[in-house]
């Protein structure tokens, strides 16, 4: 909801500027004609073109970035919530999700400037199934490119884990419940949603236990298609849930042999403005993680991590209570 609210200040925060700079166009044109004040004139549009931009950097500043940023193509981003790194430099100040359509005109008119407040486009990378002998690999390269990861942890794995997954929560990354069981049958072939809602609270109390934090973000094993229907979906909600599917399938689970098929999938997948890639803890996703980081930097995306307080829809059915 505060997406929104930001992306109308930004929105209208634009279209004060779209104004004022007719404003400017205007006053010069009079300057010319009428020369005998055209000293006077010629100063309210130098203040018009400062104010402009004074205005331009505060839009910067009040944009809330809720993304381990990175600039696209370099390694330096900065984890900023929100950015403190100001100017054209920053990195894509994410609103994130398909909030806002881009003001292409403004962008254009203001070649240089306008482009590094464009819509940043947004990457959530996801990691089902740990937590595993390979969390502590995976946070490590998230780490190496100062930004965080989104995982899905089962219940039944959690012991023995336990101060890796404490690890994981205070790096900033966040843990999300995957169910005790991750058990197909258990889970879905009840009947109704009681067992899947059990597991899911079951998991979220003993999540909480370990790092303090009560996770409210689920993924459903194997994804919500076919086995949760609207009444299913509404039985999450009701219990508190949000619930994410994914948008890219990184199909890593499949590529023990050959990492860079996941690279290729991310490729072939990726296109969208904001990008939900799964992928699990798997030693293939491990090797190819950095590659995969690199390429989606290069193609101008940010990363960012979940948030419950600003929280994105994202599953299959498109169901807004989720
Ligand atoms: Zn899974």
């Amino acid at each position: 909801m505060s997406y929104i609210n930001r992306s109308t200040q930004k929105h209208s925060t634009r279209t004060a500027r779209a104004k004022s700079k007719r404003k400017a166009k205007g006053v010069a044109v009079t300057a010319v004609a009428l020369s005998v004040v055209s000293l006077t004139l010629s100063g309210f549009a130098v203040y018009s073109y400062l104010k402009q931009h004074t205005a331009s950097s505060v839009v910067k500043h009040s944009t809330t970035a809720v993304v381990s940023a990175n600039l696209a193509g370099k390694n330096e981003g900065t984890v900023v919530q929100p950015s403190t790194k100001p100017g054209p430099s920053t990195p894509a100040e994410t609103t994130p999700p398909a909030a806002t359509p881009t003001d292409s005109k403004a962008a254009n008119s203001e070649p240089v400037k306008q482009s590094a407040v464009k819509q940043p486009k947004v990457i959530y990378l996801t990691f089902d199934d740990g937590p595993s002998k390979h969390t502590q690999e995976i946070m490590d390269i998230l780490a190496r490119y100062q930004i965080h990861g989104t995982f899905f942890m089962i219940g039944n794995q959690l012991s023995g884990h336990e101060q890796t997954v404490k690890d994981a929560v205070e790096a900033g990354n966040y843990v999300g419940l995957h169910s005790m069981s991750h058990d197909k049958k258990k889970i879905y072939e009840s009947g109704n949603s009681d067992n899947f809602i059990n597991e899911f609270k079951q998991e979220q109390k003993l999540m909480a236990k370990i790092t303090g934090v009560s996770p409210t973000l689920i993924r459903a094993p194997y994804g919500s298609k076919p086995e949760i229907g609207e009444q299913f979906r509404g039985d999450i909600a009701d219990a508190g849930f949000k619930m994410w599917d994914w948008t890219v399938d990184s199909q890593d689970w499949r590529s023990s042999d050959n990492p860079k098929r996941i690279l290729k999938e991310v490729k072939r997948q990726v296109h969208r403005d904001t990008e939900v890639i799964l992928m699990h803890e798997k030693a293939q996703t491990v090797e190819i993680l950095p590659e995969v980081i690199e390429y989606l930097q290069k193609k101008g995306y940010a990363f960012a991590v979940y948030k419950p307080n600003h929280h994105v829809s994202v599953n299959f059915a498109k169901d807004k209570r989720l």
